[in-house]
């Protein structure tokens, strides 16, 4: 009775996590289908606790089990709330670590039971196994929290000399000391801590030198590694729940991955040996030519050309996000819809610093969804748009990517805002954006600055709009 109820349970787990990732893929429902995702997981971590069966015996140490749940459940819900929208791509990178150090940790524990034990019944799959998990486990743990550094700023992008060799040389250490482990050609602690410190050096040394606008394409990727580590887990203790939820989260990963790949219009082998961010960060860009004058607009100006516009479409990017200026951005829409102007949004895939997050955040300060338009459809109705209003974006509309084949971000498919009659840019100053390159598009015939904080700016146009 009780093995029903538990596989029972590793069902609803399954079937939860499935709903919960599809229910993931739109924005009005992702909040819930992160919930269902949560409870089935509840519901199979609680069965395992209580009913779960090794050789007759049930777990026994609910005061360390529960009081590792009681930390870990403690410290993820404070990051979680305390967390800035702008620094969940650390978050991500962080927890995803934790993921990997688990997968790690589940292989180091099993392979010491079998040590113990004495196992002659160690057979090459579970040896293999137990490597792999640690292997892949390992390499993400490393190279997230490397990627956590980058992100948040403490460890800056750096080129190793000879990177590549030794990456080679470490992974084919790995992979001869696994076989040699495996076949019991080699034998002991020793040779499988030191596969595990190859691994850790490997993750470190793989991440590295990727540079810092090609740090969502990595972290995606090693998400896609915590999720076949965990798996293999699942294969390891015969667990179903723990097997399908580190198969969707792996082959999750690598969907995004290649999605990501695509709206950079980059290969993942030249993302990974590309060091594309580097040289990017390292700034020059468009070639470090003279860029000319560029004119400012004023509030005044601004409201005019919106109020008596038809069509205006609005650009979002990293600078919105970091005013906190989503609210006050549909506001603008909501007055021009009243003054009968047509609204919609222009998304770039990369916009701001995590995969959709324009999308969350204007979600979040209730934009009808049918309004946000991909970059494909926002480019086809670019030509009908009368004032394009750029809020804070820079690179996702910079022409060099188009233009420049000597620019680090050239191939990158943009935003074409220069179809639109007028392009009113708002920042703070012409500094440059994430990938460190100046844009040309600000200094256009078509484009006006408009300077200032993107929250403040949009608090006095909408003002400017009320009295019109
Ligand atoms: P960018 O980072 O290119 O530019 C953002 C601009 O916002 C800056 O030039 C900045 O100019 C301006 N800005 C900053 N603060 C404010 C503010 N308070 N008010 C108004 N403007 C402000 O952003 P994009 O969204 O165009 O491009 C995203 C970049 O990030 C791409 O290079 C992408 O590859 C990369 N990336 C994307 C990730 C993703 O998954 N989406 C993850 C990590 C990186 P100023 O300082 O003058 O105000």
């Amino acid at each position: 009775m009780e093995s029903t109820i538990l596989q029972l349970s590793y069902l609803i787990g399954s079937v939860t996590f499935i709903i919960g990732l599809k229910m993931l893929s739109h924005p009005d429902s992702a909040r819930k289908g992160n919930m269902v995702a949560a409870v089935g997981m509840t519901i199979a971590i609680l069965a395992t606790i209580f009913l779960y069966e090794h050789n007759g015996e049930k777990l026994h140490n609910f005061g360390w089990i529960f009081a590792g749940l009681a930390v870990g459940t403690i410290v993820g819900t404070l990051a979680a709330k305390r967390v800035q929208m702008t620094a969940m791509p650390e978050m991500v990178s962080l927890f995803n670590g934790m993921g990997g150090a688990c997968a790690m940790l589940i292989s180091m524990v099993e392979y010491n039971h079998m040590q113990h034990a004495g196992e002659a019944a160690a057979t090459t799959g579970t040896m293999l196994v137990i490597v792999l998990g640690m292997v892949i486990g390992t390499v993400s743990f490393a190279g997230s929290i490397i990627a956590w550094g980058k992100l948040n700023g403490s460890i800056k992008d750096r080129t190793i000399p000879a990177g590549q060799i030794l990456n080679f040389l470490m992974m084919g250490g790995v992979v001869v000391l696994s076989v040699m482990l495996m076949t019991g050609m080699a034998s002991g602690a020793a040779v499988f801590y030191g596969i595990a410190a190859l691994a850790a050096l490997y993750g470190v040394l793989f991440v590295m030198p990727i540079g810092g606008a090609d740090m969502p394409v990595v972290i995606s990727l090693l998400n896609s590694f915590t999720g076949c580590a965990a798996a293999f887990g699942g294969f390891l203790y015969d667990n179903p729940v723990m097997l399908t939820g580190g198969i969707l989260v792996g082959s999750a990963g690598t969907i995004l991955t290649i999605l990501m790949c695509k709206a950079m219009n980059r290969s993942l082998k030249n993302v990974l040996i590309g060091s594309f961010g580097a040289k990017a960060t390292g700034g020059g860009g468009a070639g470090g030519k003279e860029q000319g004058n560029y004119k400012e607009i004023s509030m005044n100006d601004t409201a005019t050309l919106m109020a008596y516009a038809q069509k205006v479409m609005i650009i979002p990017g990293y600078g919105l996000a970091v005013a906190q200026a989503q609210h006050t951005c549909h506001e603008l829409e909501k007055v021009l819809n009243e003054k009968g102007v047509e609204v919609s949004y222009g998304i770039h895939p990369v916009a701001g610093r995590m995969p959709g997050h324009m999308n969350v955040l204007l979600a979040e300060a209730d934009v009808p969804y049918e309004k946000l338009l991909e970059m494909e459809d926002a480019n086809d109705q670019m030509g009908g748009t009368n004032v394009v209003l750029i809020l804070g974006a820079n690179d996702v509309v910079n022409p060099a990517a188009k233009e420049d084949p000597s620019s680090p971000i050239y191939g990158m498919p943009i935003l074409e805002v220069e179809k639109a009659d007028h392009v009113i840019v708002n920042k703070r100053s012409m500094k440059p954006g994430y990938a460190g390159i100046e844009n040309e598009l600000f200094f256009r015939p078509k484009s006006s600055m408009l300077f200032g904080d993107a929250k403040k700016v949009l608090q006095s146009l909408v003002g400017e709009l009320k009295q019109m």
